[in-house]
């Protein structure tokens, strides 16, 4: 039987769901346009007035915002709050350039958690869990987006941190840990200590794993799985919307419920900026309905992905959101070749590699080179020069199939890449180092 955290807004009707989002979206509108200069500017820039927005239909009259205002407005322009209002901040990772600052009123961390907590009864959480963030805690939103939910839920929640692996599991192991929160790529880390440490899923009480903050595709999932013995439930979010809990995934496991009573969901031609029509891939755009210090309209995420209304077997009425494949700046262009990184982690893994690789781009002689280095299993220990190089051949070659280039791969030593603790560094590009 399925659980819910808030059933009757989880599983309303889209009637009312609509109707929701109508009228807070036009409260939001105006209280951005009256806080906000920066965005009204924008508006105006439009001409576009709050009278104009009437209800989501009126949506696409608003103007974007985007990853260079909130560097413009770096670090108070976009608030729409006295900052005595405000209790907490979080910040990006800063991947890509400049940090990024949220801020948050009471009331924001509060309906925050209140989705995280939907995320956690979503994979299978009740007040009788243990739950074990290895999410970082401090700046990055992971450790206490679900910190929060966990706590709202009411279940017992170690706060770990990430990093130090086998305190990890010893935690788990002594205090019967359920459920486990960190990035797939800490996750995948943690299933392979457990093994190196002589021990096997039944070791441990764990029965599943929220898991996001980063790409990860079906087959690493597979992996997880088995490796801890879990089901793995895929979370995503990101700190200009509050963090983690924007969306996540049901028992369905196949796309991740937007938590639309917070959030409106778009999705966009990236190029051109126009509203695609449900099905088709394209950049997610989030505008928050309900934020109070940090309300982002229209925000272009830079995640591609799919949105879909189909019926969801688990009963929640909410828009369904495909895996992002990675965001749009993770795209690799290789020789006019467009290259995500999570389509060859999906061919390492499907010929039975360990989801441990890194990817290097580079230009020599004004050609793009692309080079693949994943490591040997223990069983491929004892495999000759020979057998290596075969293997290095027929892994090309399957990547040729997905990618349309075929990369250089390297087979290299086990351990001899490094694991990742929180968001993993998959690609060097070393082109950006000598333009
Ligand atoms: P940064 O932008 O510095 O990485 P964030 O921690 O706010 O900082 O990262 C948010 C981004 O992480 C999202 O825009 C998305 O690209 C990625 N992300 C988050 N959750 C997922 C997920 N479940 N699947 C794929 N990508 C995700
Ligand atoms: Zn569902």
């Amino acid at each position: 039987m399925e659980n819910y955290y808030q059933k009757e807004i989880e599983c309303a009707s889209r009637e009312e769901i609509k109707a929701l989002q109508d009228q807070r979206l036009v409260e939001q509108v105006k209280h951005v346009y009256e806080n906000v200069p920066y965005y009204r500017n924008l508006m105006e820039e439009k001409g576009v007035t709050p009278e104009d927005i009437k209800s989501t239909d009126d949506l696409h009259k608003l103007p974007f915002i985007s990853k260079a205002d909130l560097r413009d407005a770096y670090p108070t322009g976009l608030l729409a709050v006295p900052l005595s209002e405000c209790v907490e901040i979080h910040s990006t990772s800063g991947t890509t350039g400049r940090r990024v600052v949220a801020f948050y009123t009471q009331g924001d961390i509060d309906l925050w958690h209140e989705c995280c907590a939907r995320a956690v009864v979503a994979a299978g959480g009740t007040k009788d869990d243990i739950v074990q963030v290895a999410y970082g805690y401090g700046l990055f939103t992971g450790g206490a987006g679900l910190d929060g939910g966990s706590h709202k839920v009411g279940c017992m929640t170690l706060p770990m941190s990430s990093g130090n692996t086998e305190r990890q599991i010893q935690f788990m192991q002594d205090l019967k840990a359920t459920i486990l929160c960190c990035t797939p790529s800490y996750a995948a880390y943690i299933g392979e200590t457990l093994h190196d440490m002589g021990l096997s899923p039944e070791d441990i009480s764990l029965k599943a794993g929220i898991f996001g903050a980063e790409p990860w595709t079906e087959e690493m999932r597979r992996d997880i799985e088995k490796s801890l013995g879990i089901k793995a439930y895929d979370i995503y979010g990101l700190t200009e919307t509050s963090g983690p809990g924007v969306a996540y995934e049901c028992s369905a496991q196949n796309g991740m419920h937007i938590n639309e009573d917070h959030f409106i969901a778009e999705i966009i031609d990236p190029d051109t900026g126009e509203v695609l029509p449900e099905g088709e891939k394209g950049e997610l755009v989030f505008t928050s309905i309900t934020k109070k210090a940090f309300p982002l309209l229209r925000y272009r995420t830079r995640d591609i992905c799919v949105l879909t209304r189909e019926k969801c077997s688990c009963g929640r009425t909410h828009v369904k959101m495909t895996k992002p494949m990675g965001r749009s700046d993770d795209m690799m262009i290789i020789r006019g070749v467009n290259v995500f990184p999570s389509q060859i982690e999906t061919v390492l893994l499907e010929q039975g590699y360990s989801p441990n690789y890194l990817i290097e781009v580079d230009r020599v002689n004004n050609t793009d080179t692309l080079d693949v280095f994943v490591e040997l299993s223990s069983d491929m220990f004892s495999d000759t020069v020979k057998e290596i190089a075969k293997r290095e051949k027929d892994l090309s070659i399957a990547m040729r199939t997905m990618l349309g280039i075929g990369p250089k791969v390297h087979l290299v030593p086990a351990k001899s890449i490094a694991r990742s603790e929180g968001k993993a560094v998959r690609v060097v590009d070393k082109r950006k180092l000598h333009d």
